[in-house]
């Protein structure tokens, strides 16, 4: 249906930079069964489970996007799979994908739940998921990480293969940790058929006596090095996220750069994200937000929950302003990214 004739509460969400909302992250829970050093500190305190949406709230929020244009749905955290009965809000969100109101649902986990529910995702519908994993060496995934095991995640890999699921690869770039692996990555996700996403590490939430500015190491030099003993082509390929892609010839897969600190891509940015506790953040770099679960509270009437949502997509910015120099290393933003799930 064309947007101008649209009923009001499936009109498209248009923000005020006219960038059409397509896309919205759901961090499903702020906990997480790992704690990774550059993501959370080892001793977190987590939201009391009494202020967390019910899935019961999150399907009929997420429902409420998808009939105002959202085609696109990532269940998040924290880690979303280790939520209790996180699957039957899989499967429910599935229902979208069978009317062909939803595009795409997909999911970004840290793996070490996937052997138990790789089947289950597919069977929900879903296609492609992101596996984070930032070493293939075990000792220096479990220093990473703290409390994972990387043969765990191994498994859970192979489990997604089994199922059909596409896996792209995230790995944080972390100076002096794993830059000395990429080209094992690189070739490793070329034998297994998976794509691999570098990620710059970003200035978000306090992480405890681990310093940003030494774990930083921009995209840039790590490409340069890669450079030296792949050829990348560059692709036009989009998945709608801020990622430039290139395919390795050597492997013939993807490999995808997000920059967000030495690289701007805001302005087409057509995504906003939602917590546990229905705070929309219009801005994975911005403070403002909206509270949807007072409105998804105050009625079972949709009508206040449209309004909100349309209320605060009028007051998407433009775009953030990340930086990471030696007079800024700390936080930019100080929610931890397991709140807003990246
Ligand atoms: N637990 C799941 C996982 O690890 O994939 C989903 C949530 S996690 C917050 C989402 C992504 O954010 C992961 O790929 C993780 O590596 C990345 N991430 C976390 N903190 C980050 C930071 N400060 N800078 C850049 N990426 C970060
Ligand atoms: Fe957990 Fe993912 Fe954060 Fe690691 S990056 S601590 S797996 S939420």
């Amino acid at each position: 249906m064309d947007g101008a004739n649209a009923p009001a509460g499936s009109a498209p969400l248009i923000d005020p930079f006219a960038r059409a909302i397509t896309y919205l992250r759901v961090s499903v829970t702020d906990r997480c069964d790992f704690r990774c050093v550059y993501c959370m500190a080892e001793d977190m305190t987590f939201l009391p489970k009494a202020d967390v949406l019910s899935l019961e709230e999150l399907d009929r929020l997420c429902s409420a996007f998808v009939r105002m244009g959202v085609r696109k749905l990532r269940l998040t955290g924290g880690e979303p799979l280790v939520r209790r009965n996180v699957m039957s809000l899989f499967r429910n969100l599935g229902r979208h994908l069978k009317t062909g109101a939803l595009d795409e649902l997909t999911v970004t986990t840290n793996g070490s739940q996937l052997a138990k529910y790789a089947d289950e995702l597919a069977a929900a519908g879903v296609k492609r998921i992101n596996v984070s994993l930032d070493t293939l060496d075990a000792a220096k995934f479990t220093e990473l990480t703290r409390w994972g095991k990387l043969d765990v995640v191994l498994d859970g890999l192979q489990a997604a293969k089994r199922a059909g699921l596409q896996v792209k690869i995230n790995a944080v770039a972390l100076k002096g940790k794993n830059d000395d692996e990429v080209d094992r990555m690189i070739a490793w996700a070329g034998e297994e058929g998976f794509d691999l996403v570098f990620i710059e590490v970003m200035p978000m939430g306090e992480i405890g006596d681990a310093a940003r500015l030494d774990q930083y190491l921009p995209l840039s030099i790590l490409r340069a090095n890669i450079a030296k003993n792949w050829t990348l082509a560059e692709t036009g390929y989009r998945t709608g996220g801020p990622a430039r892609y290139f395919t390795v010839a050597e492997t013939g897969r993807r490999l995808g750069f997000i920059t967000p600190l030495t690289h701007n891509f805001c302005e087409s940015c057509n995504r906003v994200r939602l917590t546990c506790t229905g705070t929309l953040y219009m801005c994975l770099g911005q403070n403002d937000a909206a509270d949807l679960r007072a409105a998804l509270r105050a009625s079972d009437d949709d009508a206040v929950l449209d309004a909100a949502i349309r209320e605060a997509i009028s007051r998407k910015p433009k775009g953030h302003d990340f930086v990471i120099d030696r007079r800024n290393s700390g936080p930019a933003v100080p929610r931890h990214m397991s709140v807003t799930g990246g």
